[in-house]
């Protein structure tokens, strides 16, 4: 397996060299909205450790990894009006990982509709922006 690549996009993204739209953010993990969502409210979070994937992690970054993984689909559920909640995370090309920094997918899933392409169409970022919004309000409530 090839080493952690500092240069990948969500690295350039925790430095602030590129922008995202921010969800939360601890000393450990970084939330924000996937800007080719699957669905509305299509998130992700990612650990602040160097890591490709699940497969090269150190053990010690998935409690607070998962921890803000359940924090963010609580919101979900919240803010987008949803009991279902999908978490996914792939490892290496083969499995369909396109970036190499160990992330989670938090995807809401209102009754009745299907996904979108994974890594399909690029969302409008008003749109991104609201529902960043609105996560945020719905972290604050909690
Ligand atoms: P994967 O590596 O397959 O788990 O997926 C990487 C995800 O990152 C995809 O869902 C992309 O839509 C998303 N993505 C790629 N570039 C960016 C970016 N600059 N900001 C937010 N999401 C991104």
């Amino acid at each position: 397996m090839p080493s952690y690549d500092p240069e990948n996009i969500f690295a350039k993204i925790l430095r602030g060299e590129i922008p995202s739209h921010k969800i939360f953010e601890d000393e450990h993990t970084y939330a924000f909205m996937d800007i080719m969502p699957q669905a509305d409210g299509h998130a992700l979070v990612i650990t602040k450790a160097g890591s490709r994937n699940l497969l090269d992690a150190d053990p010690s970054v998935f409690a607070p990894l998962m921890a803000t993984v359940q924090k963010v689909a609580r919101a979900a559920q919240k803010a987008f009006g949803v009991e279902g909640v999908l978490i996914k995370q792939f490892n290496e090309a083969d499995a369909g990982q396109t970036v190499y920094h160990l992330h989670v997918h938090v995807i809401p899933r209102p009754a009745g509709t299907l996904l979108k392409p994974h890594s399909g169409k690029m969302a409008d970022h008003s749109l991104l922006a609201e529902h960043a919004g609105k996560y945020r309000a719905a972290l604050a409530e909690a």
